[in-house]
């Protein structure tokens, strides 16, 4: 198959959908069925090999749910996809009949895994979807689509499933969704797939999750279901009903990037005024810059650092105080006055001691 064409040329979104591992014939088989019925799932998933954090936790039933898989596949009429992470998972996916291959969070950070994987497809023309390293480096993910496009794979799409953090109060994994942004401005022809089920890692966020991708213009989502998700071998708490996910799909709003005239025209004024204002904010920041670099003359002259702890946290604590009246989040005001701070800092020290070269701050 074509995967890239048919994301492409399908109605939005287009959906892959499945269990995160499969588990048994009946298992795979029966959600299968109920996915292909809704004729609303483009592509069936399924785990086989489950890389896990923990050596204790289930890691897939391995090779032998190859063909349990291929033939729910084959009897629904739905072409299947499964993780591979190294040379002897693509020779068997392929060779049991797998359509496409994904390349998952864990094996897309390894450089040796990723070249081993595309050095075994060399010679196919398989679609091969690659997931984001679970750390937010872009270079790393674009790393790993410049190797299987040196050995000639061509279809190639990417799976955005957040990355890693340590405790975070919300989701599984953070989306910061300026990265998948970033890869969507560096490839423009891979098509951008969102994962809100390893996103989230909750069923309950899956559709603020779905909705906020489409928002931001992605060409589908993959969502993990089950015929039964509180007993699933593995991600129970984010999977969900095959009823569940096609609920969620009626409830995402599709929005166009496609503009009506009137609506174009409206927003260019907007727009016009926002750009407006954008000057001045910077204009003012340049100023503000300006008068960095007096405070840093005066600070050399009286021999004092640039770095003042108590006057920092006053100027930053007096903004995040006033976070509701400028309806900004604190997190922004936190963000912004770091970056305004550390822009200071390096006006003060060229001044200071103008024979340090800090054009990054480092
Ligand atoms: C999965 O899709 O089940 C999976 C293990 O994903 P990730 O590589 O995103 O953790
Ligand atoms: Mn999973």
């Amino acid at each position: 198959m074509n995967l890239q064409h048919d994301i492409k040329t399908s109605s939005k979104p287009f959906v892959i959908a499945g269990p995160c591992s499969v588990e048994n014939p009946e298992q795979i088989k029966s959600v299968a069925q109920d996915l292909a019925n809704s004729g609303r799932i483009q592509l069936l998933r399924g785990g086989i090999w489950k890389p896990r954090t923990r050596p204790d936790s289930f890691e897939g039933v391995g090779a032998i749910g190859l063909p349990w898989l291929v033939e729910a596949g084959k009897a629904a009429k739905l072409p299947v996809c499964i993780e591979i992470a190294n040379k002897h998972h693509v020779e068997v996916a392929l060779e049991a009949g797998v359509d496409v291959l994904w390349i998952g969070a864990r094996t897309t950070v390894n450089p040796f895994a990723v070249q081993e994987i595309a050095d075994v497809l060399k010679g196919t023309n398989v679609p091969v979807m690659i997931k984001n390293p679970i750390n937010p480096d872009l270079e790393l993910w674009i790393g790993a689509f410049e190797r299987l496009e040196k050995a000639g794979i061509a279809d190639l799409t990417a799976i955005h499933r957040g990355f890693s953090v340590y405790k975070h109060p919300k989701y599984r994994n953070v989306p910061s969704w300026e990265i998948p942004i970033a890869l969507r401005e560096r490839l423009p022809h891979i098509p951008l797939i969102c994962d809100p089920s390893h996103i989230s890692g909750r069923r309950d966020l899956l559709l603020e999750v779905s909705q906020k991708g489409l928002d931001l213009n992605f060409d589908g989502l993959m969502i993990e279901t089950h015929p039964h998700p509180d007993l699933a071998w593995s991600d129970a708490a984010q999977q969900v009903t095959p009823e569940a996910l096609f609920h969620l799909l009626d409830q995402l709003v599709l929005r166009t990037a496609v503009f009506s005239k009137d609506a174009e025209k409206e927003l260019d004024e907007i727009r016009h005024k926002i750009a407006n204002l954008d000057d001045r904010v910077f204009d003012m920041l340049s100023a503000r810059m300006q008068m960095s670099e007096d405070a840093g003359e005066l600070k050399r002259e009286h021999n004092i650092t640039i770095f003042q702890q108590e006057h920092w946290a006053k100027m930053k604590n007096k903004r995040l105080a006033m976070s509701e009246n400028y309806k900004l989040t604190p997190f922004f005001i936190q963000q912004m006055m770091e970056a305004i701070h550390l822009e200071s800092i390096r006006h003060q020290t060229k001044v200071m001691n103008p024979n340090i070269d800090t054009p990054n701050n480092e």
